[in-house]
């Protein structure tokens, strides 16, 4: 379960015309990022009509949950006036707050260089000296 979710998913969920938000996990991979699962992103399926019995007819998406179905637009609804941007409904995804979409947290690993590398870059540095 992520534990940050970034605002502009949130904003997108809060829209009065979203019945229900439904989140969209993915299993947890090692060494991956623990918002995302490792994914890059987080996403919502952000249903419009619903619970229904079966999934609503037409241009539209639906999802199985908890039992009933949501569907949304499978299409983007133009802004109209009163809005600033094209409404998004269905699966929505936003990079993940917590890599910033690189999937996993970088940590800074030292490796010491083998030895025989070592070796052989000091003959070469002892070699372009000689050179000079
Ligand atoms: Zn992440």
């Amino acid at each position: 379960m992520p534990k940050t979710y970034p605002e502009r998913l949130l904003t997108l969920a809060r829209n009065p015309k979203v019945k229900k938000a439904i989140v969209l996990e993915y299993a947890q991979e090692p060494g991956q990022c623990e918002n995302c699962g490792g994914i890059g992103f987080l996403s919502f399926f952000l249903a419009t009509i619903g619970p229904l019995e079966s999934p609503a007819e037409g241009r539209f998406v639906s999802k199985f949950h908890d039992g009933k179905w949501w569907s949304a637009p499978g299409y983007i609804e133009p802004a109209k006036d009163s809005e600033k941007t094209n409404m998004r409904f269905g699966t929505v995804s936003v990079k993940c707050p917590t890599c910033n979409g690189i999937r996993r947290i970088v940590q800074a690993e030292y490796i010491p260089m083998p030895e025989e590398v070592r070796i052989k870059i000091a003959q070469i540095k002892a070699r372009m000296a000689v050179r000079k």
